[in-house]
């Protein structure tokens, strides 16, 4: 029998998930759903959280040890850092755009306006939001700088809110590994190398129960969803973000049709299997490891480049959620009926793609940041609140879809890259039995 792709099965668990979800709302199951179904879905995070520091700290010393020389790992890093930047102001562009030709805040009433601030202002989440942005935002202009540099390579691998540090340690060493010559780094080089070997083979593992996973992780979301009239009221909100997404996902594409040649069909059905975990998971550094496989293996990146490329877009590179940003931003002003100038627009793009820069790529992380885009165009601290609340309620959904655009854009930045230094091949696909047999 001809075994069904991994994406189908992937999707197939999705579509039950969210039928169980919505059967276990009506009959009252949603205390079990929470005890007996959630826990898978958090296990399999887990354990994608759990190999993600030992693939960027593996693949990036291969990666640049492979290299052979600094000055390419300099034109990858320039290039990269550089694409970035490009799709993200693009990103907001698009979302500010598509914001100020729909209006979909003019449209919502002072009873939902009312009804929304009551649910949500005095929500903890909401609340803690906004004490979160307070923090980041009393920090110092180099603070982001300070922050990546370690002061202690072992406290850094062991916590997962640091990889930014993780990348900086592992650049620092490969690039040292270069610096004492072949000969010399070879042994380290070897342990590196074989480390990332065994890492991506545990993705292979991991990947082997996703279809079960998501299935667990959707029918959470439904459970712990809110009431369906307070989605309605936002309907015309959420279409605005999710049409600037799928706007995002045909400009990938037409990068990917343009620049790399490659067919952005086949593109997409590679990358699929990471995109529907970045949407089941709503996290881009849980996803990280399944990009990096998906990417190297089923597209043909060599880990040159995908090594750097991947980790540090994960952390740094969301177009989505720099999009959402700038919507809404807007959408909050619309609603509250405040009037926002050409020159707090601007200040909008600014912001928001320096707010998607460090934003964290856990669930709810573009929220925290939004709070201090809505800062700088000068919403009052007593509006945040209620700026919040109105938007909080389709949160979840969204993010689950502006982390599919973010994965699916260091995906693609990952294929311009490489065809930019000769670096995109052929997929060279390795399944989680080839070996079986030899130690079963
Ligand atoms: N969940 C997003 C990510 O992990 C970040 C966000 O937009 O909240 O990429």
């Amino acid at each position: 029998m001809k075994k069904i792709a991994l994406h189908w099965q992937i999707l197939i668990g999705m579509l039950l998930g969210l039928v169980f979800g919505f059967a276990m709302l009506q009959f009252g199951g949603k205390a079990f759903t929470s005890d007996w179904i959630k826990p898978i879905g958090t296990i399999f995070v887990k354990l994608l959280k759990l190999i993600a520091i030992p693939l960027i700290l593996a693949s990036l010393i291969k990666g640049i040890s492979d290299l052979q020389n600094i000055s390419k790992f300099k034109r990858i890093g320039i290039r990269t850092i550089i694409i970035y930047i490009l799709t993200t102001v693009i990103a907001i562009s698009i979302g500010l755009v598509l914001v100020n030709v729909i209006n979909p805040g003019d449209g919502v009433s002072e009873e939902t306006i009312t009804k929304l601030t009551q649910t949500y202002s005095e929500n903890s989440s909401v609340q803690a939001k906004i004490q979160e942005a307070s923090k980041q935002m009393d920090s110092g202009p180099l603070q982001f700088l300070e922050d990546m540099v370690p002061d202690n390579a072992f406290s850094a691998l062991s916590n997962n809110k640091l990889m930014l540090q993780v990348i900086f340690f592992s650049i620092f060493l490969g690039i040292s590994m270069l610096l004492i010559g072949e000969k010399r780094a070879k042994p380290l080089k070897k342990l590196f190398d074989s480390l990332n070997d065994v890492v991506l083979k545990m993705v292979d593992l991991i990947m082997l129960t996703a279809p079960v996973a998501v299935f667990a992780l959707l029918a959470n979301v439904v459970v712990s969803s809110d009431d369906p009239d307070i989605l309605l009221a936002l309907v015309k909100y959420a279409g605005v973000v999710v049409l600037g997404l799928l706007l995002m996902i045909v400009f990938y594409s037409i990068l990917v049709a343009t620049i790399t040649k490659k067919n952005p069909f086949w593109f997409l059905k590679q990358i699929s299997p990471a995109q529907l975990l970045a949407f089941s998971t709503s996290s881009s550094a849980a996803t990280l490891p399944v990009t990096m496989e998906r990417v190297e293996e089923h597209i043909g990146v060599d880990k040159e480049v995908s090594s750097f490329v991947l980790p540090v877009g994960a952390t740094i590179n969301m177009d989505g959620t720099s999009l959402y940003q700038a919507v809404a931003a807007v959408f909050i002003f619309q609603a509250l009926g405040l009037e926002l100038t050409f020159t707090d627009q601007i200040t909008i793009v600014l912001t928001a793609l320096l707010a998607s820069i460090g934003s964290a790529a856990v669930p709810g992380a573009g929220m925290v940041m939004l709070v201090i885009v809505l800062e700088s165009v000068g919403l009052p601290a007593e509006l945040l609140p209620i700026g919040l609340a109105l938007i909080f309620a389709v949160d979840r959904p969204l993010d689950m879809c502006r982390t599919v655009v973010n994965v699916t854009g260091d995906a693609t930045v990952s294929m311009l890259v490489a065809k930019s230094v000769g670096k995109l091949g052929e997929p060279n696909i390795k399944n989680w039995d080839d070996n079986y047999e030899d130690v079963k």
